[in-house]
């Protein structure tokens, strides 16, 4: 089976994950990826393949003498993002495409390198597109698809490597991927989650995280008799918010350059309460973030002589920074990888968390690998043949670099 059959084969299988539902996985048929996914595995002669709270485990044990290399561990995720329809998938499949626009035939919208340019570097290849009714899934089976047949051309090839250690897990589009994730039980030393765009893109920064609740207890006296007396505290959300840098928002930020964004407001004279996200991928900006917030805060309460204004932050997920730099051979050897592919590498600054991010805090050094795909998360998203086979090359030149005596 070819790295594209293989992709196929995965996207059949409906799999989008369920914010709303607590269980792991969060979506019975996630199962059915994974069950499908683990016989393929241990026909492929995968050793330990083992299905635990819904993750599928393997291992490629190390070829003989070459026992003393890190065991490099590969993961990517089975779920579907929940935003846009992931059920019934229906690819449409475009032999050496020519560059121009392509009907989306089940939905009647265009596919267009007018709003995607991206999409002129795959002239000539075989594109895979969406019909327009759902998403493709290519996040991130696309990545299950790469590492299974890396693992299939590692074996028939009989290149020498060191142990593999293969991973797929579900929930990672619902941020609980890394939740349930047995580090220990995987036994990799380092490992890479391929779950990125296209080929070439490395990327183990992404943003340290925090929510911010801010609640305003305002005064609420009858409007008609409340002059001197009643404190609307809408209006002091709102000078709240005003003193927050203004071109520190998502709409105006790219980059490196972080943001506060207001993702809730909700209030009444009484009270009002403003939920926000902070981002930064640099360590200290974060954290003037966070102080900046009690500073707007504090200001307001002395103006007003009294303390209407309270804020509470907390972590969500930090950047993985600082756990790759001291593994830097991570970097280094995907750089190498990426350029024996006959490709340019890329780092790629994430604008968001990864389930990477979190398993490098959870001891398992975890930098993150292109898939070759675009367009995540909508009909729009499409993959194509060649972008999959170099992902593929790519992660057979980091296992062999490694096993390099
Ligand atoms: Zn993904």
């Amino acid at each position: 089976m070819s790295v594209l059959e293989k992709f196929l084969s995965y996207i059949k299988i409906s799999s989008p994950s369920d914010e709303e539902c607590e269980s792991c996985p969060s979506s019975a048929c996630q199962l059915d990826v994974a069950e499908f996914v683990a016989q393929q595995m241990k026909e492929t002669g995968l050793s330990d393949v083992r299905i635990e709270k819904g993750y599928v485990y393997g291992r490629l044990p190390a070829t003989k003498g070459y026992e003393d290399v890190p065991c490099i561990g590969l993961i990517a995720h089975m779920d579907t993002a929940p935003e846009f329809n992931g059920w019934d998938v229906k690819p449409q499949i475009i032999e050496n495409y020519d560059g121009g626009d392509v009907l989306l035939a089940g939905s009647g919208d265009v596919l267009s390198p007018a709003d995607f340019p991206e999409l002129l570097g795959s002239k000539g290849h075989t594109l895979i597109t969406t019909d327009g009714t759902t998403l493709l899934g290519a996040d991130d089976k696309a990545g299950i698809a790469v590492i299974m047949q890396a693992v299939e051309e590692i074996i028939s090839s009989g290149m020498p490597h060191g142990a593999i250690a293969v991973g797929f897990t579900p929930d990672e589009e619902i941020g609980r991927g890394a939740d349930n994730f047995n580090v220990e039980g995987f036994g990799a030393q380092f490992a890479y989650t391929v779950d990125g765009g296209l080929p070439g893109e490395i990327e183990y920064q992404n943003f340290n995280a925090y929510s911010a609740k801010v609640t305003i207890t305002g005064r609420s006296i009858h409007p008609g008799s409340s002059k001197n007396q009643m404190i609307n505290s809408q209006r002091v959300a709102m000078e709240f918010d005003r003193m927050l840098p203004e071109f520190e928002r998502p709409e105006y930020t790219e980059g490196f350059e972080g943001f506060y964004h207001l993702i809730g407001f909700d209030g009444c004279t009484e009270k009002t309460t403003l939920s926000y996200i902070l981002r930064d991928h640099d360590d200290d900006k974060i954290v003037a973030k966070c102080r900046l917030m009690q500073d707007v805060a504090a200001f307001l309460n002395k103006k007003y002589g009294r303390e209407l204004v309270a804020v509470e932050t907390k972590e969500s997920y930090r950047n993985m920074k600082c756990q790759i730099l001291p593994h830097f051979h991570l970097i280094e050897n995907a750089q190498k990888a990426v350029e024996m592919a006959g490709i340019t590498p890329k780092n790629i600054a994430i604008r968001g968390g990864t389930d990477g991010a979190r398993l490098s805090f959870m001891g398992l050094p975890c930098p993150n690998l292109a898939t070759g795909g675009m367009n995540f998360h909508g009909k729009y998203e499409c993959t194509t043949k060649e972008n999959m086979e170099i992902c593929t090359q790519v992660v057979k030149n980091i296992i062999s670099l490694y096993a390099q005596r």
